[in-house]
């Protein structure tokens, strides 16, 4: 992989390969790290970062809910974004702050100094070439979320991800291009690193934030632009097998943004192809960076 030149470290802005930690840093060992993913897209008015302060701010949630004390304040980690992106001239990135326990202590509960970090890198579609267009199959997985009361399923921390690491390797083993998992209810929850929706006679279902799931910013935006263009959806359990009887299904995050599911377990997902419903949505969430969806909630942060 191609690196970029500039990162943010603590401060201030340096070459990519400076930007080094301990191996002996606390979250290398236990996963105390609170992280985002966010993307910016070019737009006809130029570059835009997607509801950058909305997922800095669930970095600050992450980092209350695990005690990691952020020293620069929302206003500043949005200045070094911008600032990262303009110093490696990318007007389209994935971008990744990250924040965590360094160096300083090796107790459970030591309190090191926590390092900030800021990256962006050009990242194409997360699930595989042509999946928007296409869909993926996917599967269950053998392995389930964590329960409630054990690791939170509403901070997006590092250690949460050996969870996601289980289901996203074990579905790529068994061929299959993404696995959902399911809750310890036994209720369905999320993929591996993205958000679930099914669609019955056009209505968008979608698991609960009780399913162990992480509060998505896309689910959020899609719940918001599906009910500005007059669709019904409904956060409820959903029991397994739905997947296998829904009309549509798909998966969304800010890396896999919209991916459709062509079948799950062997059993197409309606009749296989791309469905209106999911079309529909993402012709209204790409349509915010086409310019063909207006930015009625100033969603898009200019660089
Ligand atoms: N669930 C998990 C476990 C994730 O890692 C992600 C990606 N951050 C999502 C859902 C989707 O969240 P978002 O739309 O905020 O990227």
């Amino acid at each position: 992989m191609q690196y970029p030149e500039w990162i943010w470290h603590n401060g201030t802005i340096k070459p990519w390969a400076e930007a080094t930690t301990h191996v002996m840093a606390h979250a290398l060992h236990y996963g105390s790290s609170v992280f985002e993913g966010i993307r910016a897209y070019r737009t006809p008015d130029g570059p835009a970062i997607f509801r950058l302060s909305d997922h800095n701010r669930r970095l600050y949630a992450s980092a209350k809910i695990h005690e990691i004390e952020i020293r620069y304040g929302l206003d500043e980690l949005n200045a070094a974004t911008r600032d990262v992106l303009q110093r490696n001239n990318l007007d389209s990135a994935y971008i990744r702050p990250v924040a965590f326990r360094g160096l300083g202590g090796f107790g459970l509960s030591a309190e090191t100094p926590v390092d900030v970090a800021i990256g962006a890198w050009p990242w194409g579609t997360y699930l595989g070439e042509g999946v928007l267009e296409t869909g993926i199959d996917a599967c269950v997985s053998s392995w389930q979320r964590f329960a409630p009361n054990t690791i939170p399923a509403g901070a997006k921390a590092g250690g949460n991800y050996l969870s996601g690491q289980l289901v996203a390797r074990e579905a790529r083993r068994l061929g299959f291009g993404e696995g959902i998992a399911l809750a310890s209810t036994g209720l369905l929850s999320e993929g591996a690193g993205e958000n679930l929706f099914l669609v019955f006679d056009g209505v968008l279902h979608t698991p609960p934030v009780s399913a162990a799931l992480l509060n998505g910013i896309t689910r959020h935006s899609l719940i918001t632009l599906a009910r500005d263009a007059g669709l019904e959806i409904v956060e409820r359990d959903l029991p397994r097998e739905y997947l296998y009887l829904c009309d549509e299904l798909f998966m969304c995050g800010t890396a896999a943004e919209i991916t459709p599911i062509r079948s799950v377990d062997g059993r197409s997902v309606g009749d296989g192809k791309v469905g209106p419903v999911t079309r529909q949505l993402q012709q209204l969430y790409f349509g915010l960076f086409e310019g063909t969806t207006p930015d009625r909630y100033g969603w898009l942060d200019r660089l």
